[in-house]
C-alpha cells in the first residue's frame, strides 16, 4: 500500500475559510487514515499568522512563485514524513494553495473513477522545492504532448523552458512551433481533406440541389447540366493553409508567454539528468540546468529503405509543393498513405498507392476494404503486394520506380509513408540511462516515467503510446498535474477513438471485428451492421457509385452483450464517434445504446437503431428510414 498524503493547514483562529477546510480535511482523513493524514497549524490571530508566514519567512519554502506570495488565511501543503515517522511540515513536497485549492484537491480525492482504483506507482524523482536549478521543469519538444504540459506545469506553478527546434527534412523543409500536428499532419491534412470534400459536393450533389455556379448557368437549365465543373489549384489550397497555419505558430508563442513558460527555439540534447546543452540555429550553445525533464521530441518519417529511396519525399515536404505534386505515387497502405492519396487524387492528380501487404494494418478488415473500393471509386489506383525496390531520376525530373514483382512506372512525385520512428537519434539518451526500443527508437516507460526517475516521455516519443494528437495532449497534461498538482490520475490509453481521414471517413472505439473474436472466439461474439445511403447523398446519381456508408457494432455475448467495438463509415466520421467514445469508456452495452434515441435525421442515429445481426445472416443493407 503507498504512505499516505501528509496534508498540512495552517491558518489563524476565528477564520471561517480555515475552519471550513480543516473541518473537510479532518473528516476526509477519518473516513480514509490509509490514504490521508491531516496536520493542523493554528495561530491565534492574524499577526501571528502573518509573522510565522510572511515576516520569519515560511512561505519561501514552497518553492513556486504562488507559495512564494501566499498571504492569506489558510495555507495548505504537503510534506513528506520524517525519519522518525512524523509528519514534517517543513520538508516540503508541494505547495497547494488556499482554500479554494484545497477543496478543489478533495474534490478530487473524493472523485470515484475506475482509473483511481490503480495505484499510480511513479518513482520518487528527487524533486524539492529548493532545487537550485535553473527550472523546474524543462520540456524537449514544443508539439502537441510538450506544449500542452509546458502550459499545465507552468500553470500550477512551476518554472518552465520549453525548447522546440525544427530540423529540416532531408528535403530541406523546416516550419514553425507546435510540432507536426500543426505543421505536417493534422491540420494540413484536414484542411485539403476538407477542400476535397467541398469539390466533392460540388461535382455530385450541387446540381441537385438546384445550385451551379457560373454566369451562364439559367436556372431553366439545371436539369440539363452534367454537374458543376470544378478546377483545383494547389498553389492557391497551399498559400491559405500555410498562412492559416504560420498564424497558428504566432498564437502558440504567445500563448507560452502567457503562460510564463520560457520558449527557447533551440535544439536540446541531454548532458546529464539535470543538464540540458541548447544551441540555436547559429549554434551558440549553452547549458540550462533543470529538476525534471519532459522529452516530448515526437517522430519523424521512416525513409524508403530501396534503392533511390532518397528521391522520395514524406509528409514533412508534401503541404509545401509549390505546384502540387502531379502524377504521384504513395508508398505504405495506412493512415498517411490513404489520406494523402485521398486528396491529391481529388485536387486533380493521378494518384496510385503501392501496397505491401493490406490496407490500414490493425483496423477492422471489413471497414478497411470498404474504404479501399471507396477510394478507387473515387480514381485512385492500387497495386498490391508490391513494394519498390528501386527510384531513378529520369527526364523531366520525374522519377521511375521499378516495383518487387518487376513492374515499373514513372511519376512526378514518390510519397513515402511507411510509418514513423522516434526523433531521439541525437538527443543525448544514452547520457541519462534513458532506455529505448531499438526498432522504433522510443522511449520505455511506467507512467510516462522513464528509468531514470526525473526524467519524463510523453507523445509519438513514447513506446506504447497511439500517435495521436489528443493523446499526446492528454498524456501531457496528466502528467504535469501529477508532477505539479496533487493529482493520482494516469492516462487512460484504453478505448481511444480515432478517424482515417480518407474520402470515405472511417471512424471507430475499441475492438475491430477480427480482435474481437481472436480475443473471446467466434461463438461469443456479435456483430450488428448496417450498410445506408445518408441522406445528404440520396438525391445525387453520382454518390451512388462511390457505394454506401456502413456502420457495425462488435459485442460480447457472454458479457450482456457489452459494446467491444464501434465502426462507423460515412460522413462527419470523426463528430459522429467522439460522443460514442464516451459510451464506451462507460462500459456501454448494446441495451443501452439502443435504448438512447437517436437524432433524425442523421447518420449518427444508425448506431442506435442497429438491429440486423452479422450470425442472423440477413443482408445489412436491409431496411429504412
Ligand atoms: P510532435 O508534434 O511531433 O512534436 C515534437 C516537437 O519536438 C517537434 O516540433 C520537433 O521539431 C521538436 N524536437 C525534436 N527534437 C528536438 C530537440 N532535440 N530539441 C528541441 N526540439 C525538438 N493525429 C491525430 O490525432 N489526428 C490526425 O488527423 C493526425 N493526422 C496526421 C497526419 C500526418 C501526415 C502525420 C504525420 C501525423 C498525424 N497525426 C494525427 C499524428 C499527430 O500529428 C502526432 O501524434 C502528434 O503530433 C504527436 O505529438 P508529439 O507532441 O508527441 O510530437
Ligand atoms: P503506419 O505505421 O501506421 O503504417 C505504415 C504503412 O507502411 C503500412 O501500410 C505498412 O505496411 C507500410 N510499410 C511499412 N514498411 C514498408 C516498406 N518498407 N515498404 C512498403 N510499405 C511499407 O504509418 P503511417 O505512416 O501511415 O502513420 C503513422 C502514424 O501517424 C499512424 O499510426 C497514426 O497513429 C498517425 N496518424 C494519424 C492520423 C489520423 O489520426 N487520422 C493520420 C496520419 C497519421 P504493412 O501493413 O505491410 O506493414
Amino acid at each position: 500500500m503507498s504512505s499516505p498524503h501528509i496534508l498540512h493547514v495552517a491558518g489563524m483562529n476565528g477564520c471561517g475559510f480555515y475552519k471550513r477546510i480543516t473541518g473537510c480535511l479532518g473528516s476526509l482523513s477519518l473516513l480514509f487514515p490509509n490514504r490521508l493524514k491531516v496536520v493542523e497549524h493554528e495561530f491565534d490571530d492574524k499577526p501571528a499568522f502573518r509573522q510565522w508566514l510572511v515576516d520569519d519567512g515560511f512561505r519561501n519554502n514552497f518553492g513556486t512563485e504562488a507559495g512564494k506570495k501566499h498571504v492569506s488565511s489558510p495555507v495548505v501543503w504537503f510534506s513528506k514524513t520524517s525519519k522518525d515517522g512524523d509528519p514534517d511540515p517543513a520538508d516540503i513536497e508541494k505547495y497547494l494553495g488556499g482554500h479554494d485549492a484545497a477543496m478543489e484537491w478533495a474534490r478530487g480525492f473524493m472523485t470515484p473513477s475506475d482509473i483511481q482504483k490503480s495505484p499510480i506507482l511513479m518513482q520518487d524523482d528527487g524533486h524539492k522545492a529548493d532545487h537550485g536549478y535553473d527550472y523546474d521543469l524543462v520540456v524537449i519538444g514544443g508539439g502537441s504532448g510538450g506544449m500542452a504540459a509546458a502550459k499545465e506545469a507552468a500553470e500550477l506553478g512551476a518554472k518552465v523552458a520549453l525548447c522546440d527546434f525544427v530540423k529540416p527534412s532531408p528535403m530541406g523543409t523546416k516550419w514553425g512551433l507546435g510540432g507536426t500536428c500543426v505543421n505536417v499532419g493534422c491540420i494540413p491534412k484536414k484542411l485539403y481533406h476538407i477542400g476535397a470534400g467541398v469539390k466533392e459536393s460540388m461535382e455530385a450533389d450541387a446540381r441537385h440541389f438546384g445550385i451551379a455556379v457560373g454566369a451562364d448557368v439559367k436556372p431553366d437549365v439545371m436539369d440539363e447540366l452534367p454537374g458543376v465543373e470544378t478546377v483545383s489549384h494547389w498553389k492557391t489550397a497551399r498559400m491559405n493553409i500555410q498562412n492559416y497555419i504560420r498564424s497558428l505558430n504566432f498564437k502558440y508563442r504567445v500563448r507560452l508567454r502567457e503562460k510564463s513558460v520560457q520558449y527557447l527555439n533551440k535544439l536540446a540534447t541531454l548532458k546529464d539528468a539535470h543538464t540540458i546543452e541548447v544551441a540555436d540555429k547559429k549554434g551558440n550553445k549553452s547549458d540550462i540546468t533543470t529538476s525534471r525533464v519532459l522529452v516530448a521530441v515526437g517522430g519523424r518519417p521512416a525513409p524508403l529503405d530501396c534503392e533511390g529511396g532518397e528521391l522520395a519525399i514524406s509528409s514533412d515536404d508534401v503541404f509545401f509543393l509549390e505546384n502540387g505534386p502531379g502524377k504521384t505515387l504513395c508508398v505504405g497502405a495506412s493512415y498517411i498513405s490513404l489520406e494523402c492519396a485521398g486528396f491529391i487524387a481529388a485536387m486533380g492528380f493521378d494518384t496510385t498507392v503501392a501496397v505491401r501487404s493490406i490496407l490500414l494494418r490493425g483496423f477492422d478488415r471489413e471497414c478497411a476494404d470498404k474504404i479501399g473500393e471507396n477510394m478507387m471509386s473515387h480514381g485512385v489506383k492500387f497495386i498490391t503486394k508490391v513494394t519498390p525496390t528501386k527510384l531513378e531520376k529520369v527526364e523531366n525530373d520525374q522519377i521511375k520506380v521499378t516495383f518487387s514483382d518487376g513492374s515499373s512506372d514513372t511519376y512526378d512525385t514518390v510519397l513515402g509513408a511507411i510509418g514513423r520512428h522516434a526523433d531521439t537519434d541525437k538527443l543525448g539518451l544514452e547520457n541519462v540511462g534513458v532506455k529505448t526500443n531499438p526498432k522504433n527508437k522510443k522511449i520505455y516507460t511506467k507512467f510516462e516515467q522513464t528509468e531514470t526517475p526525473n526524467i519524463y516521455a510523453v507523445g509519438d516519443v513514447m513506446e506504447g503510446c497511439p500517435e495521436l494528437t489528443p493523446v499526446a495532449i492528454q498524456a501531457g497534461v496528466a502528467l504535469a498535474r501529477r508532477l505539479f498538482g496533487n493529482s493520482q490520475e494516469p492516462m487512460d490509453y484504453v478505448n481511444i477513438c480515432t478517424t482515417v481521414f480518407t474520402p470515405l471517413e472511417y471512424s471507430c472505439v475499441g475492438l475491430s471485428e477480427d480482435d474481437a473474436n481472436e480475443k473471446l472466439g467466434l461463438d461469443n461474439v456479435e456483430v450488428y451492421h448496417r450498410e445506408f445511403t445518408p441522406l445528404e447523398w440520396s438525391i445525387s446519381e453520382k454518390r451512388q457509385l462511390y457505394g454506401n456508408a456502413f456502420t457495425k457494432v462488435v459485442v460480447d455475448k457472454t458479457e450482456n452483450e457489452k459494446v467491444l467495438g464501434i465502426h462507423y463509415l460515412g460522413p462527419n466520421a470523426g463528430e459522429v464517434m467522439q460522443g460514442y467514445g464516451v459510451a464506451m469508456k462507460k462500459g456501454v452495452t448494446f441495451k443501452e445504446l439502443t435504448e438512447t434515441v437517436g437524432i433524425h435525421p442523421t447518420s449518427s442515429e444508425e448506431i442506435v437503431s442497429l438491429s440486423i445481426t452479422k450470425s442472423s445472416g440477413e443482408d445489412a443493407a436491409a431496411g429504412g428510414c
